[in-house]
């Protein structure tokens, strides 16, 4: 069993592209574990001599699906996926939004991180670009985790991700 980086975070944030741009750098290949829920995708990747599975949670609703107006029972279904990927996962990589700002379920998700106590690292997407980096991290250091922008569809910061990930698993 190798060890497990999870991708979390509300929907629409980027969670996928990151998990396809992280994966396809790395020459992985995509695969089902037996015995997993199918909502979660599987990834092998490796970053240098290390060696991990990756974890996108995003699949458990269509992307057409995915409104700012959240129903309750939808945010319910978020957070129990999140949850299991947060038990299972050896590290967790905390997706949001750098665009839209920080949203109330940010805050709800970074408690649930914070919790389990394990190794986390902030992504703070669609920063796509060094000159916007600052202004677009600012507010999400409030949130008492290490923060790290990044832009998943531009590549900025993903090399040094991709650096830092190696080291926290
Ligand atoms: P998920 O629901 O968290 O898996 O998010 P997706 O990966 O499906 O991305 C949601 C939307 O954000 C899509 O329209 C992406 O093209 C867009 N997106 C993802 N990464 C970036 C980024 O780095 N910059 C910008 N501007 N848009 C992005
Ligand atoms: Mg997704």
């Amino acid at each position: 069993m190798l060890p497990i980086v999870a991708l979390v975070g509300r929907p629409n944030v980027g969670k996928s592209t990151l998990f396809n741009r992280l994966l396809r750098k790395s020459r992985a290949i995509t695969h089902d574990l037996p015995g997993v829920t199918r909502d979660r995708i599987y990834g092998e990747c490796q970053m240098g001599d290390v060696k991990f599975d990756l974890v996108d949670t995003g699949g458990m609703v269509l992307e057409s699906e995915a409104t700012p107006e959240l129903s309750k029972d939808f945010e319910d279904e978020i957070f129990e996926q999140a949850r299991e990927a947060i038990n299972e996962a050896h590290a967790i990589l905390f997706v949001v939004d750098g665009k839209q700002g920080m949203s109330p379920l940010d805050e709800q998700a970074a408690e649930f991180v914070r919790r389990s106590g394990k190794p986390v690292m902030v992504l703070v997407n669609k920063v796509d670009s060094h000159e916007v980096a600052a202004q677009g991290t600012a507010e999400f250091h409030a949130l008492g985790l290490p923060v790290f922008p990044v832009s998943a569809a531009h590549g900025y910061n993903l090399h040094e991700v991709r650096e830092k990930v190696r080291r926290f698993v």
